[in-house]
Parts: structure tokens; C-alpha cells; sequence
């Protein structure tokens, strides 16, 4: 038996590549996005009533994730990449049908001439992701504060950042061309550490990211058993 599955849609997302992307949603509140649709399924009066839901889930697929043969374990980032687990047990990309869920907050429905848009922030999807279906969140039923999960029970330790002269200056140009303000959002997504975990912390190494049309560069600095982030450049 198979299914055929069309998108409804696309993400049109701040992260312009995957690496930097924050590993689950809801953990940088200020990544925004927009998620426009395709006709039919664009009409304003499918969307009535879900500007009452705060947030969303987004079924998507994992369109930059090149179909392979099915491999049952995986080596999530979040365990330093030297453990596998069964793909079953983790939120991992590489699965069969490359399904993804990504709860979201809803900011603002947009409707312009009879057509809608969905304006969301918190999100952890790359620009032009497939949209599947978009469906409320319903806090009595999907918040369950009994549920546990010890492999991921809690989301990343941070660590801090902060940025140079004129990354502060860069990022404050560019926003003002993007209508986004860069220095948080840059913030939000550095602290989380995106290097993989598997990589020491080297002052020397240059690391980069991109964002919008951007690429956001920095380096490790280490203070003890410490380490940080600074920014050196976005341009
Ligand atoms: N919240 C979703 C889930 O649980 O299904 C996604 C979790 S997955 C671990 C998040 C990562 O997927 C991001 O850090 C990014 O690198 C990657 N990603 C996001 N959108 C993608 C896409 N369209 N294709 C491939 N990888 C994507």
C-alpha cells in the first residue's frame, strides 16, 4: 500500500542552510518565518478561527535530506555523535518518509486579497521546506506534564556570546535591510553551540553559519573549563 502525499505548501525561513539550525523548535523565540501556501489551499476561509490558537504544529518533509536506504540506528548530535540510538528513538531527519513535526507559535495571520499567510516564530526549519498540514496545538491534549524522555530531558546547556565591534555594527545594518533584528536572533542560535559536539572548542578554528543572505562567522574562546562564542563577522 502507499500513499501519495502533496504539499500544501512552503516555509519561507530566516536559515538559509541546515548547520545552525536549532535542534528542536521553540528554542530560539526569535527565529521567524512565514508559511505561505498553494492554491486551493491558500483561501482565507481555510484558515478562520486559527487566529485564536497561540501555537501550531507543521508537518513537513525533510527535503534536504537525501533518501537513502533505511538505516534503523542514527548518531544524534546531542549525544557528541559517538552513540547511536534507533531512529525510532529520536526526532532525527533520516527516517522513512522524511516526515517532520515542529510545534510553533502562531504571531499573526495574514490576509491579503482572499489568500492567507502564517506568520510563526520559534521554529527549527529550513527555508523552502514542504509543508504538509498545519494543525492547532491543543494544550489539554499535547501538553502532557507527566511525559518524560531521559535521552532529551532537557533542551542544551547555553553557553555565552558575544560579538566584536563590528559584528555589532554589521548585524545592526542588516537589520534594518531585513526588518529583523539580527543581534538577538544571532545570540539565541550561537548559545546553543551548533558545532558538533564530537569537535573541541578551538579558538583557532573559524565557524560559520548562514542566515538570511548572511554569513554569521565566529570562534570559540575558552576560559577555564569554560568556553564562549564570539562573533566576528556578519556580512
Ligand atoms: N522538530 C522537527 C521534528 O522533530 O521532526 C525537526 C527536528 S530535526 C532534529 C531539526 C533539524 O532538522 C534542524 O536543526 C535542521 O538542521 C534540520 N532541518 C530543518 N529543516 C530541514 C529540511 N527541510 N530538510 C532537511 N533538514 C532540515
Amino acid at each position: 500500500m502507499s500513499y501519495v502525499l502533496e504539499p500544501i505548501g512552503a516555509v519561507r525561513s530566516c536559515f538559509t542552510a541546515k548547520f545552525g539550525i536549532p535542534r528542536q523548535s521553540g528554542l530560539a523565540s526569535n527565529a521567524r518565518a512565514v508559511l505561505e501556501f498553494y492554491p486551493p489551499y491558500d483561501q482565507a476561509s481555510a484558515f478562520t478561527g486559527l487566529e485564536e490558537c497561540s501555537h501550531l504544529w507543521v508537518e513537513f518533509i525533510f527535503h534536504q535530506f537525501k533518501a537513502t536506504e533505511f538505516r534503523p540506528r542514527v548518531r544524534p548530535p546531542r549525544l557528541g555523535g559517538n552513540q547511536t540510538l534507533g531512529v525510532f528513538a529520536t526526532r532525527a531527519p533520516n527516517r522513512p518518509n522524511r516526515l517532520g513535526l515542529s510545534v510553533v507559535k502562531l504571531e499573526r495571520v495574514e490576509i491579503t486579497g482572499g489568500k492567507a499567510r502564517l506568520h510563526i516564530s520559534g521554529h527549527d526549519l529550513l527555508d523552502g521546506t514542504p509543508i504538509l498540514d498545519i494543525k492547532p496545538y491543543v494544550p489539554y491534549a499535547d501538553n502532557l506534564p507527566e511525559a518524560r524522555n531521559t535521552i532529551a530531558p532537557a533542551p542544551p546547556a547555553l553557553i555565552p556570546v558575544r560579538f566584536s565591534e563590528p559584528a555589532l555594527e554589521q548585524c545592526k545594518n542588516h537589520s534594518a535591510r531585513l526588518g529583523q533584528a539580527l543581534q538577538p536572533l544571532i545570540e539565541q542560535l550561537l548559545a546553543q553551540d551548533p558545532r558538533p559536539q564530537y569537535q573541541q572548542p578551538d579558538p583557532e578554528r573559524r565557524y560559520a553559519m548562514t542566515l538570511f543572505d548572511l554569513d554569521v562567522a565566529w570562534h570559540y574562546w575558552l576560559k577555564g573549563e569554560s568556553h564562549g562564542v564570539e562573533v566576528c563577522s556578519v556580512r
